[in-house]
C-alpha cells in the first residue's frame, strides 16, 4: 500500500491553519453553511478549486466531475448526482453565483476529441463527455485541419459554454437568473501559466480575469518598504 502519511500531515496543517488560528470558525461551521457560490470544476488533480481560489471551509460549494460538465435538465429514473448537487446549491443553499471552471490540458475533453475518430473511452467516460459533443463538432468544423492541441484548447472553452447553456435548462436556475438573483460565470484556467480567463458575453471571447503570475522585479523589491 502506498504511504499516505503526506495526507495525514496535511490534515494536521489544515487544522492548525483553519481551527488553531480561528477559534470561531468551528462554531460557525457546526451551525451550517452559507457558501456564496457553487463551483463546477473538473476532477483533475491539478485544478483543485479550493486550492486555486485560496478559500476557507464554508466559502465554496464544489461539484467536480470529468470535464466540469453540466448535463441538460432531464427527469428520469437514473441517478442524477450532478443535477441534485446543482438543485441543493441553488434551491436550498440559495447561492448567488455559479462558476463553471474549465481548464487547459483537460483529459475529459481529450477523450471527447478522440471520440470523433470512433474511439470512445471507458465504460462511462465516453458517454459522459458526449454531453459536450456539440462543442467538439463546432471546433472541428471551424478548424478541421488542426493542430490537435489547438482544437482541444478551443473545445475546452466551448464545452464551458455548453455547460452554461445547460444550466439554463434547469427551471429554477433560469427563474433566478431572470430575476437577477443568480449569476452564471464561465472561467478557464491555464494549468501551465496560472492565468484565469472568463467568458465575456459582450465580446463572445474568453478575456483575461487574472493575469499569469510574474515575479516582482528587483527594482520593485528594492523600492518596497521593509
Ligand atoms: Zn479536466
Amino acid at each position: 500500500m502506498a504511504d499516505v502519511t503526506k495526507f495525514l500531515s496535511g490534515i494536521a496543517n489544515f487544522q492548525q491553519q483553519h481551527f488553531g488560528e480561528n477559534a470561531e470558525l468551528a462554531t460557525n461551521l457546526i451551525e451550517g453553511q452559507k457558501p456564496q457560490a457553487l463551483l463546477i470544476g473538473c476532477c483533475d488533480s491539478r485544478v483543485d478549486p479550493a486550492l486555486l481560489t485560496d478559500c476557507a471551509p464554508g466559502d465554496l460549494f464544489i461539484l467536480r466531475n470529468i470535464a466540469n460538465l453540466v448535463p441538460p435538465y432531464l427527469k428520469s429514473d437514473d441517478y442524477h448526482g450532478v443535477s441534485s448537487s446543482i438543485e441543493y446549491a441553488v434551491c436550498i443553499l440559495e447561492v448567488t453565483d455559479i462558476i463553471v471552471l474549465g481548464h487547459s490540458q483537460c483529459g475529459g475533453i481529450g477523450a471527447l476529441m478522440q471520440s470523433s475518430q470512433g474511439n470512445e473511452t471507458g465504460e462511462f467516460i465516453g458517454k459522459w463527455v458526449n454531453i459536450a459533443a456539440s462543442a467538439r463538432d463546432k471546433v472541428l468544423q471551424e478548424m478541421p485541419d488542426g493542430p490537435a492541441d489547438k482544437q482541444a484548447r478551443a473545445c475546452e472553452k466551448e464545452a464551458i459554454l455548453v455547460s452554461l447553456k445547460n444550466l439554463m435548462t434547469f427551471p429554477w436556475v433560469r427563474e433566478r437568473v431572470s430575476k437577477g438573483l443568480l449569476s452564471l460565470h464561465g472561467w478557464y484556467y491555464n494549468i501551465g501559466t496560472g492565468q484565469l480567463r472568463y467568458y465575456n458575453q459582450l465580446t463572445g471571447d474568453f478575456d483575461i480575469l487574472v493575469e499569469r503570475y510574474s515575479p516582482p522585479s528587483t527594482l520593485e523589491l528594492e523600492a518596497s518598504p521593509r
